[in-house]
This record gives structure tokens, C-alpha cells and sequence, in this order.
């Protein structure tokens, strides 16, 4: 029988240090598309191709013709309830760390605190041969006024690449220590809207289940680790989130 919040509200009560890997279905209720849902960006475009290093690095036109219009679509959007949620999860004390795998910077926006965003964030621009990075702003302004849509760097004129980090690139190093010192530390993690199918995150929660920790997923479609769960819950994050929150407080009063 499926999980109800009250038992995901009792896990995390129950924790000293719990923490939190949210995916793309955190922000489906904010009208983002996720990727392996059923109506996720992979049904019609193919972003191993689009957001992908070899595809910037030899065709950076198809790249930014594929990345401008999801820039206006990223800025457009707001935290939705899922995302409160969390924020007060983490201002009762009931989650520390938050690991994203979204770009989207929804969290932040929400209220989040302490949020480690392993694949980049959309928050600025960079130069992958001179290093020099520049605000969003100034992204969008260079793509705009370039003839092929395709914005340059000041100083070396290489084509600058947003701060999302890409098919074939490697991931943020700083990020990526953060998450594993996270869950080395964690006794429980929650797992928000993620098919927990893109390493090194996904290894997350087995890096918690090694060290006795528990692991509560919240997600509509599978993931490897359900049969594991302590806590396994179906359904839209927003409602299911926001009921936990209200059985926390009946719980922590
Ligand atoms: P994924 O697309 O592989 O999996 C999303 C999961 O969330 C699926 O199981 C889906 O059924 C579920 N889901 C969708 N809407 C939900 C909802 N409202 N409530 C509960 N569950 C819901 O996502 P992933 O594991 O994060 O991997 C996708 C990759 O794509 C990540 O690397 C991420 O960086 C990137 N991405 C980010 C965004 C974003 O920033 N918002 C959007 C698309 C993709």
C-alpha cells in the first residue's frame, strides 16, 4: 500500500539530519517540462543531441537556437507549492541540505537556504576558453544582438555557453564534493521529482541506505530504488509536500 504523508512527516520528525535531492518533477507544477515524465522534453526534442558539449562546440548555432527560448521560458517561471514546502521543511529544522538537479533556480526563489545545485544554474554565463563569466543579463543581450543568435565573449570571442551544465561536460566539482559530504553526514534523505536514473546524484540515496540512513521518494513515475524505500509516495509533489508540512507541525507542537 502506498505511503501517506503523515508517514513521510513521521520519517523526517524522526531524523537528526535529514536531507533532500530534488529532480525536474519538482518543477513540472511550475509549467517546466522534466525530461522522463510523460510529458517531458524528451518526447520531442532530443537533449542528448541539443544540450549537448560536442553539439556547442560544433554547431553553437543549433545550440542556442534550442537554448534562447528556454532562457525567456526559465526566467517566466515561479516556485510552486512543492517548492514552499521544502522552504519550510528547512526553516522548521526538518531538512538541512538541498540538492537540486534543477537549473531552474525555483528553489532559491521559494526561500530555500544551504541549496547545492549539481548540474549548474541558469544564473549566469561562461567562457569555456578564457573562463571569464557574465551575468544572465549580459547572456541574453550578446545572443540577441548577434546576426546568428549565438553570443560572444568580450575578451577572446569564443562562443559563451550558459552556466547548465551539459551532456559531456563534467560536473562542478565543488557541487558534486558538497552533496557526497551531505549525504555522508545525512540519516535520512528525501527524494523529490527525480527518476534518480543521472549519476553521480542518483547515488545519493545508497550512499545514506550504507550508513543505516532512511530514504523516503516522492515521485509519480519509478525509480531503481523503490523496492528500498522506507517511505515511498506517488502523487503531484505540491499537494503531497504541503500535507507533509501540516502533519510536521501536528507532529512537532
Ligand atoms: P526526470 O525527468 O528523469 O524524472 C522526473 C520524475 O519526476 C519522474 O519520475 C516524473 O514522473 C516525476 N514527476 C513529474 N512531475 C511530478 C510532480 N508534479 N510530482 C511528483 N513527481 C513528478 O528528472 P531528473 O531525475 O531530475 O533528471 C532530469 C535531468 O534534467 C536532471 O539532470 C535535471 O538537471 C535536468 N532538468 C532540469 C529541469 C529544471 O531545472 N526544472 C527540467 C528538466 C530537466
Amino acid at each position: 500500500m502506498p505511503n501517506t504523508p503523515d508517514d513521510l512527516a513521521r520519517l523526517l520528525a524522526g531524523a537528526d539530519h535529514a536531507i533532500c535531492l530534488t529532480g525536474a518533477g519538482m518543477s513540472t507544477e511550475s509549467g517546466i517540462p522534466d525530461f522522463r515524465g510523460k510529458d517531458g522534453v524528451w518526447q520531442k526534442v532530443n537533449p542528448m543531441e541539443v544540450a549537448n558539449m560536442q553539439t556547442f562546440l560544433t554547431d553553437p548555432r543549433r545550440f542556442w537556437e534550442f537554448h534562447r527560448p528556454r532562457i525567456d521560458m526559465l526566467s517566466g517561471v515561479e516556485p510552486n507549492p512543492a517548492h514552499v514546502a521544502i522552504a519550510e521543511m528547512q526553516r522548521r529544522g526538518v531538512l538541512k541540505t538541498l540538492v537540486t538537479q534543477n537549473i531552474d533556480r525555483l528553489h532559491s526563489k521559494a526561500g530555500a537556504s544551504d541549496v547545492v545545485e549539481v548540474h549548474g544554474s541558469l544564473s549566469r554565463g561562461q567562457c569555456l576558453q578564457c573562463r571569464t563569466m557574465i551575468t544572465l543579463e549580459e547572456l541574453v543581450v550578446k545572443a540577441d544582438s548577434a546576426d546568428d543568435g549565438v553570443p560572444r565573449c568580450n575578451d577572446c570571442d569564443f562562443p559563451l555557453k550558459s552556466g547548465v551544465v551539459m551532456f559531456g561536460e563534467n560536473l562542478p566539482v565543488a557541487e558534486i564534493t558538497a552533496a557526497y559530504d551531505a549525504a555522508e553526514r545525512a540519516d535520512a534523505i528525501l527524494v523529490v521529482g527525480s527518476s534518480l536514473q543521472v549519476a553521480p546524484v542518483s547515488e545519493l540515496p545508497a550512499v545514506v541506505q550504507g550508513r543505516g540512513g532512511k530514504l523516503a521518494i516522492l515521485t509519480e513515475g519509478d525509480t531503481p530504488y523503490d523496492a528500498t524505500a522506507d517511505v515511498r509516495l506517488r502523487g503531484k509533489a505540491g499537494v503531497q509536500l504541503t500535507e507533509t508540512v501540516t502533519a510536521l507541525d501536528a507532529l512537532l507542537n
